[in-house]
């Protein structure tokens, strides 16, 4: 059911909304459309992907920078380590610096051959994500943020090493964690459980991914290793071709996960949009936020 808070009890909330850099013209004509709707709704920030082994490096600073000017919503780049010497990544972040960019979401990143393949850090370059805090840390006073995976990244041979290794990022600068999609609530609460007991004090953002069309999500997930119930499944079984029912039943789920999560007390949300605004949009607005509410 939805939530009976009134907006002024949500009005404490936290959002931010994922983009990836477009890569076509029609592309950057829907990013900018999106960013548009969402923009007004204050959100913490916006960040923008940056594409595997730094295919979008030029896209994403120049969409970060714009979207700060055209906007005025603070915005954060994405930054892997993946493929390249310390020294390429650390241009890149005096780019950002240059671009007046002030936020960074820190990323190991994925080999080429995929994310379940082993990762070989480049020889001169930074060989995990904590590496990679430290590093910028050395150029500049970014707020930066890292990845956390609620299911255990598939490399994590257990917890420990799952938080050893988030504490790790924590340690080395990052003020807060945002989570890999999931789709099970209870794998979030325990996770942030696990979390605390190990000495994890950073705030967990919860990663809300809206099913906008579950072929591609739930191909997306698999390789990300986060499950789907089967329960969710069979709800968009056979709906394909019947893109309104899709659309109803996608709002009606990723309505009941964000308002459980706000019912049980999570304040910080970060939507991957797939540069879509309308079921973000729509869960915004369950979370209380509407344009013309200024969050004083
Ligand atoms: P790390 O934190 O470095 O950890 C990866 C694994 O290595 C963990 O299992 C860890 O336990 C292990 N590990 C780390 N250090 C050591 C060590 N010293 N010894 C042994 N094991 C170690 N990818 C992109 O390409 N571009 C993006 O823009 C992007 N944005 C993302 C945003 C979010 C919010 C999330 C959740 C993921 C994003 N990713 C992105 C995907 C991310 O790059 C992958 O999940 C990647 O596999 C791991 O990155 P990480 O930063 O979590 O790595």
């Amino acid at each position: 059911r939805l939530s009976r808070q009134s907006d002024k009890e949500l009005a404490k909330l936290d959002l931010s909304f994922e983009f990836f850099p477009p890569k076509t013209d029609k592309m950057e004509a829907r990013f900018w459309e999106t960013l548009d709707r969402l923009a007004p709704l204050s959100p913490r920030f916006v960040s923008v992907t940056y594409g595997a082994g730094g295919t979008t490096r030029g896209r994403t600073t120049r969409m970060v920078s714009q979207i700060e000017k055209q906007t005025g919503v603070k915005a954060a780049a994405h930054l892997t380590c993946v493929g390249a010497s310390k020294d390429e990544v650390n241009d890149v972040v005096r780019g950002y610096k240059d671009a007046g960019i002030s936020r960074i979401v820190a990323l190991r990143g994925d080999p080429p051959e995929g994310v379940g393949q082993p990762f070989q850090p480049h020889p001169e370059g930074y060989r995990s994500a904590a590496e990679l805090v430290a590093g910028i840390r050395t150029i500049g006073s970014f707020d930066i943020s890292v990845a956390c995976y609620p299911e255990k990244h598939p490399q994590s041979p257990d917890w420990y090493a799952e938080f050893e290794n988030l504490k790790r990022k924590i340690d080395a600068g990052a003020s807060r964690a945002i989570t890999q999609m999931f789709f099970d609530n209870e794998l979030y609460f325990r996770y942030v459980d696990r979390a605390r007991n190990a000495g994890v004090e950073a705030p967990i953002v919860a990663g809300i991914q809206p099913i906008h069309n579950f072929k591609q999500i739930a191909s997306f997930a698999g390789k990300c290793g986060s499950s789907i119930p089967s329960w969710i499944a069979e709800r968009f079984e056979g709906l394909e071709d019947d893109p309104e029912t899709h659309a109803l039943v996608a709002a009606a789920v990723a309505a009941e996960q964000v308002t459980e999560l706000v019912d049980r007390g999570v304040t910080e949300f970060h939507f991957y949009t797939m540069n879509r605004s309308p079921l973000v949009y729509a869960l915004a607005r369950l979370l209380g936020r509407r344009p013309e509410i200024s969050r004083g």
